[in-house]
């Protein structure tokens, strides 16, 4: 992507947890000014090859955070996953970086401490996340007073036309195959309880500052609408491109502007057709819990997240049912105390308060 872009991007600095092969590799083509490992390595042999490629190194968790303030630094693109991300979001935000959010961990835990962070520096944040990013560009169509709503679209993901009873025992082979996206194990459970959709809705009434009843979700297995604004007239503008993740990335790189793609294009030489349908409440309770969760805010994302995160695991490793896992979550929720303008120390807390809480009520389960 960044060498497709070419002048004047260019990768000043790259990090990674684990894949340092990949680092190397990327490093020796790409050659960034500094690297972050933050994970387990050889530091000394690294310190060492790096060096000799005059690149900076940082090492450990706090790597990422000296990387992200980097003075060539103008533009942080954070896909880490889950709470580990989060003091180097806030930390490119205070820098007055702009942030560029691929996981949307980072806004359901901590977008009660991000957003008026970035309001208050004035850093932009843009999302990557195909939903967000087709939002955001169809908002460029009006005023943000003129945006009657948002509607998110779900694959349905594949319970999509399974009942109550095949979803309430489904094992974790069932719940794995999915129709559109190729993605991770804990993603691909997200998407068959839509818990993915339901992180999508609170990231959403974020970034757009949008109150429950703006924001819609409808399923559309082909995922080639990626999202949609409703306007006050009743204009609906939706974004389409073929589900490849190339796409938002660069929308959200290149941001104001828009520049020649790399991504998929979309074929329109022959007959087909894109279907929507409501999702069910029944058979899927995680969309009612996200528009809790909105309405509360404060550390309740970063609750519904970790109880969510805690009850994939289980399942996982069958220790429950597909049907429990909204329960776990639902039931962490409710034992919940918010707090409403958390500190990140307060959001990390809550994130292992509602491990311990889901562990134990699990636990009480089996
Ligand atoms: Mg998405």
């Amino acid at each position: 992507m960044i060498q497709h872009l070419g002048p004047p991007y260019r990768a000043v600095a790259l990090s990674t947890h684990s894949r340092v092969d990949q680092l190397i590799e990327q490093t020796r083509r790409l050659r960034p000014v500094a690297i972050a490992v933050t994970g387990e390595s050889d530091t000394a042999y690294l310190r060492s090859l790096f060096g000799q490629m005059g690149v900076e190194c940082f090492f450990g968790p706090s790597g990422l955070i000296d990387l992200v303030q980097h003075p060539q630094v103008d533009i942080v693109l954070s896909a880490v996953v889950g709470a580990a991300g989060l003091p180097a979001a806030v930390s490119a935000v205070d820098a007055g970086k702009k942030l560029l959010l691929a996981n949307k961990e980072a806004l359901v835990i901590a977008g009660s401490l991000l957003i008026p962070r970035a309001r208050q520096r004035q850093t932009e944040i843009l999302p990557i996340d195909s939903e967000h990013s087709a939002v955001f560009q169809a908002m460029q169509a009006g005023r943000r007073q003129e945006i009657r709503r948002v509607i998110l679209t779900a694959s349905g993901g594949p319970f999509r036309k399974a009942s109550l009873s095949e979803m309430e025992n489904a094992r974790p082979r069932d719940a794995l195959r999915h129709p559109t996206w190729n993605m991770g194990e804990k993603i691909t459970i997200d998407s068959a309880t839509m818990f993915n959709k339901a992180a999508e809705i609170i990231e959403a009434a974020w970034l757009f500052d949008l109150e429950p009843d703006q924001i819609e979700v409808v399923i559309h297995p082909e995922s080639v609408i990626h999202s949609m604004v409703e306007f006050v007239d009743g204009s609906v503008i939706a974004q389409l491109s073929p589900p490849d993740m190339k796409t938002p990335i660069q929308y959200a790189i290149t941001y104001p502007e828009r520049l020649s793609g790399c991504g998929k294009r979309m074929d329109w030489t022959s007959e087909w057709a894109l279907h929507f349908e409501p999702p069910d409440p029944k058979r899927f309770p995680a969309l009612s819990i996200a528009y809790e969760v909105i309405r509360v805010r404060g550390t309740l994302g970063a609750v519904m997240n970790a109880a969510n995160e805690t009850a994939v695991s289980a399942f996982l490793a069958e220790k429950i049912r597909f049907g429990m896992i909204w329960r776990v979550v639902e039931n962490t929720i409710a034992q919940h105390h918010v707090i409403l303008n958390p500190t990140l120390d307060d959001l990390l807390q809550a994130d292992q308060w509602a491990r311990r809480t889901a562990e134990a009520w699990i636990r009480r389960q089996g």
